[in-house]
């Protein structure tokens, strides 16, 4: 078994500004894998203390892998620190140096010299494409050591290790194993309720591997399958993926890079109906995530924000009565701001969002209480009171949030 190690580099990770997540992650996924990591270390941006790092890890692994300060700018240096070690020759890589000069064309940016940097690799290396990001990776055999450089940017790094480092990994240490992987995508489900669901299945199977993940926005399965053939492994994420929707398909609403807000636009579109928003409390998030996807225009004819009372009167014609018997914080205000919203903005179906984002209490409704309704131009009607916790942000995300969930079903 050769003997990995990860070299994190960067000062804001000594001053405790963020935390190592990238050789948790790393260690994490390598393992999976039968790659043992026996060594973590963080070293600040500073060059005499990088290679003296570098070339301690030089004498005790045989991998070594380095995350940061691949960048452009001064306190990147990495690439540096490194030559300084080796004395390998640097040379400028072309294919990635057309890349970040497109990047800056197409941009209509000027694009300082320093940016040429990040294109620059050492002599022999093998690059690694940054398909998220400039800085390419790089892995070099020096005297009978493989570094391995990435990017300290966490969604270009784990890129990076799923396409190229891990199947270069294995291949080294003589496992011909195909790898692939695929991302479950769930909303409406919490983390431990989804796992609670199919523990079982996690439990009791290693190839796919399953591991369940929570971001601000959903919960993710990522099901790493690892065998012959890229069919075989076809095969066995399919199956597993089957046998997990049979539980929680519910919650299920799509794979890898697959975003709600492009589901509900592909669902409005397969039946040919389009949606008018009324926003109060989320002053627009919820028409702005959906303005986002292009092609939305087929499906969205608009969205009002109505904050004030009286703009939900005047502009969206919700009645008098109504504000004076319920509030604007109530089930009746939310049908009638979303029944009119579609009628005024001509469209099939209407949401509204109405509620108290805090910190004050509004209308002698606590903070957090939320009406979302939804209504349609042949009658249906749906309201729906919640009660979220947490700041004002956390509030409003949430309504925006719960708000695409109730979209999407
Ligand atoms: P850039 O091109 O953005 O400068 P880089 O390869 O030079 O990329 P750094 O400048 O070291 O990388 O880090 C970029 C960002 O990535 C940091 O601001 C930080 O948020 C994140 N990051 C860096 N290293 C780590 C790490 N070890 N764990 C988690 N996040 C990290
Ligand atoms: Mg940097």
């Amino acid at each position: 078994q050769p003997k990995a190690e990860i070299i994190a580099v960067g000062t804001e990770l000594l001053l405790g500004q963020i935390a190592n997540t990238n050789a948790q992650w790393i260690s994490e996924q390598l393992a999976l894998y039968g790659i043992n990591i026996y060594n973590h270390a963080v070293v600040g941006d500073n060059l005499n203390r990088v290679v003296e790092a570098f070339s301690q890890a030089h004498i005790r692994s045989d991998i070594i892998i380095v995350t940061g300060g691949l960048g452009p700018t001064e306190d990147d240096l990495t690439r540096e620190a490194f030559q300084q070690m080796s004395k390998l020759d640097v040379s400028e890589h072309e294919p990635s140096m057309d890349k970040i000069v497109r990047f800056f064309k197409e941009r209509n940016i000027v694009m300082t010299p320093n940016n040429r940097r990040q294109a620059r690799v050492f002599k022999g290396s093998i690059v690694l494409d940054n398909k998220v990001g400039m800085a390419p990776g790089m892995i070099v055999n020096f005297e009978n050591r493989t570094w391995i450089f990435l990017p300290g940017v966490p969604r270009e790094m784990k890129s990076l290790v799923a396409n190229d480092v891990l199947p270069y990994l294995l291949q080294i240490i003589g496992d011909k194993a195909i790898i692939k992987s695929q991302v479950l995508r769930f909303i409406g489900i919490g983390e431990s309720q989804l796992e609670h669901e199919i523990k079982d299945i996690i439990d009791g199977q290693s190839n796919p591997t399953i591991a369940p993940l929570a971001t601000d926005s959903d919960v993710t399965i990522r099901l790493t399958a690892r065998t012959d053939s890229l069919e075989n492994a076809d095969k066995l994420i399919e199956s597993s993926k089957q046998q997990i929707l049979s539980r929680i398909g519910n919650f299920f609403y799509g794979t890898d890079e697959q975003t709600l807000e492009q589901q509900i636009i592909d669902k409005l579109r397969a039946s040919d109906k389009r949606l008018a928003l009324a926003e109060s409390l989320t002053g627009g998030m919820v028409t702005s995530k959906l303005v986002s996807i292009s092609g939305v225009s087929d499906v969205l004819t608009g969205g009002i924000v109505c904050y004030d009372t009286k703009v939900k009167e005047r502009v969206l014609g919700v009645s008098k009565e109504t504000i004076d018997l319920f509030g604007t914080v109530s089930e009746q205000c939310a049908i009638e701001m979303a029944t009119n919203v579609l009628r005024i903005l001509d469209a099939d179906i209407g949401i509204s969002f109405t509620g108290v984002a805090g910190p004050n209490v509004s209308e002698g409704k606590p903070v957090g209480t939320v009406f979302i309704a939804v209504c349609t131009k042949n009658g249906y009607q749906q309201v729906e009171q919640f009660k979220f916790r947490g700041d004002r942000d956390t509030i409003r995300n949430r309504t925006a949030l719960k708000g695409l969930q109730i979209l999407f079903n």
